[in-house]
């Protein structure tokens, strides 16, 4: 862990573009209330994610920069696109001030025949320096319990360190629940020489079965002792908040204690659950 203890230390929250008006405002919302009890780094918002409208995260980018005035980042997928169409988005967010995004491959569409011109996220990250230089500091994703379709753990680690030396800035991860894989991975990362700061992204737990649906998805683990003690609370969702709030604040502190970087909130458009953690940290 000794490699990232000399970075500046970076707060960051995730959205994802709302699909009706209510979830606008409740979206503008949070990001006022997470500007005002953690003013982050930057905010950052998903693109595609879950099938959700692409051109909606270039207006929820606008919509919370000028409601908050903290710096967004948005994010960017390559998987399906053509290369003078990540282009023209490249140079929509230069003509609007945005300089941080969050490049990714994206997931496959089943039954996906045409993948692009750009089949993985360090060609996304080689294409945005060759067409627009150092303008962008760029994010990547890194996984410390490592990408449900690498071959194995040691080419994922490989590929990662290819999006380092196609230019990125610094990785957000996957969630965890077991900081010892994130410690594990930064290791793994010194021994190979990848010095970026690796900010752990942090899934505040709020309900146990979307976050079991999509851990399976995602392929994040919950530890067997976390998901029975959830599941022991069955539809008490108080209870299940109070416990993920204490679990979650104890390995974010944890990982500050021990260095890592920052902390990347996965909000889910929501600014309680994430407040909660940091309220409780000690920073
Ligand atoms: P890559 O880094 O390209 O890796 C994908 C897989 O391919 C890995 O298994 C890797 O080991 C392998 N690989 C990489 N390079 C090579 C190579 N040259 N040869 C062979 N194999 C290779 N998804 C969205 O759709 N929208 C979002 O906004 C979004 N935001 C995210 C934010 C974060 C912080 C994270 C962690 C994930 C996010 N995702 C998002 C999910 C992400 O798109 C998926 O996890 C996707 O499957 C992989 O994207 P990647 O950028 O990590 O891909």
């Amino acid at each position: 862990m000794k490699s990232q203890q000399h970075y500046t230390r970076s707060f960051s929250c995730e959205f994802f573009p709302a699909k009706t008006e209510a979830g606008a405002d409740n979206l503008r919302n949070a990001s006022l209330a997470l500007k005002k009890e953690m003013n982050p780094s930057y905010f950052s918002v998903t693109y595609g994610a879950g099938g959700s409208d692409q051109d909606k995260t270039f207006s929820t980018v606008d919509m919370i920069k000028q409601a908050s005035g903290i710096n967004v980042a948005p994010h960017l997928t390559c998987i399906g696109s053509k290369k003078n169409e990540i282009s023209k988005i490249l140079e929509d967010y230069k003509a609007k001030g945005i300089n941080r995004i969050v490049a990714l491959r994206g997931d496959i569409p089943k039954g996906m025949d045409n993948p692009g011109e750009l089949n993985y996220a360090n060609e996304l990250i080689s294409f945005i320096r060759e067409t627009t230089g150092e303008h962008f500091t760029i994010e990547v994703a890194a996984y410390p319990e490592f990408h449900p379709q690498a071959s194995n753990a040691t080419d994922d680690l490989k590929n990662f360190r290819q999006k380092v030396m196609a230019g990125a800035n610094s990785a957000i991860t996957q969630y965890f629940y077991n900081a010892d894989a994130y410690f594990r991975f930064i290791d793994d990362c010194e021994k190979m020489a990848i010095d970026i700061p690796v900010i752990p992204g942090i899934m505040p737990i709020t309900n146990y079965t979307s976050l079991a649906r999509f851990s399976a998805m995602c392929g994040a683990e919950i530890p067997l002792w976390l998901s029975k003690r959830l599941l022991a609370f069955g539809d008490d969702t108080d209870a299940i908040k109070d416990y993920g709030t204490e679990i979650v604040t104890d390995m974010c502190q944890r990982l500050l204690d021990a260095g890592a970087p920052g902390l990347h909130f996965y909000t889910l458009n929501q600014s309680e659950a994430s407040l909660r953690i940091w309220k409780n940290l000690t920073l």
